[in-house]
């Protein structure tokens, strides 16, 4: 039995040529396939700069040493997300908040970001759940009234659009951070950027991917000559190579028929989950271009015989390889360590127990979508009430 992943690549042959080019050019890192990256991404989401990092990890991890956390620094984030929107906040050394999301659509609430805004937060990072824009207006608003930092984690959401502006264009966050993993809107294996508008922001950006070191004449305090660089700041070797670069660039010329697919497949879902009541899908505000990275549905527990676990079972025993995202953050063993209890966010926690992520991806056929609605409808039928 063919089994129906819940994400994986689409690679095509353009892609394959593409690498290749890149493997017999003169650089394969460092070299000019890169800038070339950095501004298509950052000319298709409207930023004025980017910077290509190896993963999404290491560009929010330069993100926030960018935003200058550190020293006990409280950062807000969601509890919804991949353990790296939070982990980023740790490797500086700041403090995670996490605030609940919102019931509807399981993005993070701004009026429970408000709720714990002390006077030691100094950022936000908030995560375009599933591919659905977080409500950017509000946290701007909330940011500017009392001077915090906004990273936006759009890992999900390459190709949205909130209120008519695409995210990562820079209206609402200082910084957008994205993710090239194989499982997200387009590849370069492992990668990441991050987008921004200020130019002093960028230029920390770029100095941070590569050891905190700069060639560049202008930034130089000391000797002058063209063996001579400064390492200025800690940085890391964050650096993407040009031959994932190629694979990006020809990734993203096939970005809108890759939304276009995902969007047909989520109104197929949606027009099935329209009629069942033993589940729903999460809700999308009309001010948003979704980017539908997953594609999430709540069990409705109290109509079911059984649980989340047991459902889950039944889709993988028929080759439906589904998925949970995301176990709250704050639970991880880590960061029970660090001395985080349950009950934080419990929005979170009611919705853990309920989630279930289908296949989504470019390249799933009608037979397949076909194939995890019927699947869908059999679990239903054995175990509602
Ligand atoms: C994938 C992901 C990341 C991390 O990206 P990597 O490229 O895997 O390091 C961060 N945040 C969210 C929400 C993600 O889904």
């Amino acid at each position: 039995m063919k089994k129906i992943l819940y994400a994986t690549q689409s690679i095509d042959s353009a892609d394959l040529k593409a690498v290749k080019l890149a493997l017999r050019s003169a650089c394969l890192t460092q070299g000019p396939i890169v800038d070339e990256f950095e501004e298509t991404v950052a000319r298709f989401c409207g930023a004025g700069y980017a910077v290509a990092v190896n993963s999404g990890t290491s560009a929010l991890h330069i993100a926030c040493m960018a935003a200058g956390i550190g020293g006990g620094d409280e950062v807000i984030t969601s509890p919804n997300t991949f353990v790296a929107s939070s982990n980023s906040i740790l490797y500086c050394g700041g403090k995670p908040v996490f605030a609940d999301i919102m019931e509807d659509n399981a993005v993070i609430d701004p009026s429970d970001i408000e709720r714990k805004i002390t006077k030691r937060t100094r950022a936000v990072i908030p995560v375009d759940f599933a591919g659905h824009p977080a409500d950017m207006k509000e946290i701007k608003e909330l940011a500017d009234k009392h001077g915090l930092i906004i990273i936006e984690d759009a890992a999900h959401a390459l190709g949205a659009k909130y209120r008519g502006s695409r995210v990562g264009s820079g209206k609402y966050a200082d910084m957008t951070i994205l993710s090239f993993h194989a499982v997200k809107h387009i590849t370069t294996g492992e990668g990441g950027m991050v987008l921004t508008n200020d130019k002093k922001l960028y230029q920390l950006l770029r100095k941070l991917r590569t050891h905190g070191i700069t060639r560049d004449p202008k930034m130089l305090n000391r000797e002058r000559g063209d063996w001579y660089y400064e390492m200025s700041a800690l940085g890391y070797n964050y650096r993407l190579t040009d031959i994932q670069c190629a694979l990006g660039i020809s990734q993203l010329k096939k970005l809108p028929a890759f939304l276009k697919k995902r969007r047909e497949i989520v109104r197929r879902y949606d027009e099935f989950f329209a009629k069942t009541g033993y589940a729903a899908p999460l809700a999308a505000r009309e001010y948003v271009d979704h980017a539908y990275h997953l594609y999430v549905i709540r069990l409705k527990l109290e109509d079911l015989r059984v649980s989340r676990r047991v459902v889950f079972d039944e889709y993988r025993k028929a080759g439906i390889m589904v998925n949970v995202h995301y176990i709250p953050v704050y639970s991880q063993p880590y960061y029970r360590n660090l001395g985080f209890r349950k009950g934080i966010c419990p929005g979170a926690e009611k919705y853990y127990d309920e989630a279930l992520t289908l296949p989504l991806h470019p390249g799933l056929s009608k037979t397949d979508i076909d194939r995890v609605i019927s699947v869908t409808g059999k679990i239903f039928d054995k175990y509602g009430k």
